[in-house]
C-alpha cells in the first residue's frame, strides 16, 4: 500500500485523507487537474511539494509602526484567533485526539495521525498557531512508538535553524494564514507519508523543492546533499530524476566551494535542521509546553 502511495505521489495523483489522519488513494479522481490542485478541498487532495527552507520569509515580521499600525495588527490577529479558535471542534472530528494549549501568543495544537492502516507507530505533530498575522504556523512531527520516547520526524524537508515540517511551499496555494486547519493537518500527514515512504524505500516519493532565492551555486549543492538520482528534481519538475535533469550540471561546480557558500548563506547548515530543545523535553514528557515565543523563530529572532 505504501509502495501504491508512493507511486500515486510520483504521478502526482490525488489522494484522500480520512479521519484520524488515515491516507488513501483517492478512486475516484485519478487524475489531478489544475482546479483540484488549487482547491485543495479536504479529502480530495494532491500531494503538495515539499520544500526545504523558506528564505526569504525568514526574518519577515509585521513591522511596529505608529499606534493605529499598531491597531490595526491587533484587530488582524483577532481576526486569526477568530479563524482558528472557531475551527477547533470539527478539527477534533478530523483528528480526534486533538489537544489545545492556549498561549500569549497564539495556540497550541497536539493531534496524532494514523498516517496508513495497520502502521504500528503513530505521527504526533506539535503545531504552534501565532495570532499574529505574518508569521505563520510552525510545527513538528514525531513518531510515537510503545515503550520508547517519541523519535522527532526529519531531517527530509524540515526548516533550516529549527527542524519545523516543511510540507508546502507558502505560495503553491496549498494552505494560507487562517485557512482550514484540517488541510494543515492533513498536508502534514501526507508529509508524513513520504517520510515512511523515505524510511523503506530510500527515496523521497512526488515533487520536490530545493532552496528558493539563494545564490544558484548554494541551490546546487543543497540539490547534491540532499536528492537521489532517481527521486524528482529538486528543482521541482514533475517528471524529470535528478540524475537525468539538474545533476549533471550541479556536478560541474566546485563542491569546496559551494559549501562554503552554503555555509555562508545557511545560518548553521545541514545540522541545524534539528528541533527546539523545548519542543523535544515536551514530547519526551520531561517538560510542560513551552511559550510559542520561545520557539517560533520568527517570534525569537524579531
Ligand atoms: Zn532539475
Amino acid at each position: 500500500m505504501l509502495q501504491q502511495l508512493g507511486t500515486a505521489l510520483n504521478a502526482h495523483r490525488l489522494l484522500r485523507v480520512h479521519t484520524h489522519g488515515l491516507i488513501a488513494l483517492d478512486q475516484e479522481s485519478p487524475n489531478t487537474t489544475t482546479a483540484q490542485e488549487k482547491g485543495y478541498e479536504r479529502q480530495t487532495k494532491r500531494g503538495s511539494a515539499t520544500r526545504s527552507w523558506e528564505g526569504s520569509a525568514r526574518r519577515q515580521r509585521t513591522p511596529r509602526g505608529s499606534r493605529s499600525a499598531g491597531a490595526a495588527s491587533r484587530i488582524r490577529g483577532n481576526v486569526l484567533r477568530a479563524a482558528y479558535e472557531g475551527q477547533v471542534t470539527s478539527l477534533a472530528e478530523a483528528y480526534p485526539t486533538l489537544q489545545t494549549f492556549p498561549d500569549d501568543d497564539g495556540l497550541w495544537l497536539l493531534a496524532r495521525s494514523s498516517i496508513i492502516p495497520g502502521l504500528a507507530r503513530e505521527a504526533i505533530f506539535l503545531v504552534a498557531l501565532p495570532y499574529s498575522p505574518g508569521l505563520g504556523p510552525r510545527a513538528w512531527a514525531f513518531w510515537a512508538a510503545a515503550d520508547a520516547d517519541p523519535k522527532w520526524i526529519g531531517p527530509r524537508h524540515t526548516n533550516f535553524q529549527d527542524g519545523s515540517i516543511c510540507a508546502f511551499s507558502p505560495n503553491d496555494g496549498a494552505w494560507a494564514e487562517g485557512g482550514d486547519l484540517r488541510t494543515l493537518l492533513d498536508l502534514y500527514s501526507v508529509w508524513t507519508l513520504r517520510h515512511l515512504y523515505l524510511d523503506c524505500f530510500g527515496r523521497w516519493p512526488g515533487k520536490q523543492y530545493g532552496l528558493f532565492g539563494v545564490d544558484p551555486r548554494v541551490a546546487a549543492f543543497y540539490r547534491r546533499i540532499e536528492c537521489e538520482d532517481d527521486e524528482l528534481c529538486g528543482c521541482g519538475s514533475e517528471t524529470r530524476r535528478y540524475a537525468n535533469c539538474c545533476k549533471p550540471a550541479d556536478l560541474q561546480l566546485d563542491f569546496g566551494q559551494s559549501a562554503a557558500l552554503f555555509l555562508d548563506q545557511i545560518e548553521g547548515g545541514f545540522a541545524s535542521r534539528v528541533p527546539p530543545p523545548a519542543v523535544v523535553a515536551f514530547m519526551e514528557g520531561l517538560s510542560g509546553i513551552p511559550p510559542i515565543a520561545d520557539v517560533h523563530i520568527q517570534i525569537k529572532s524579531a
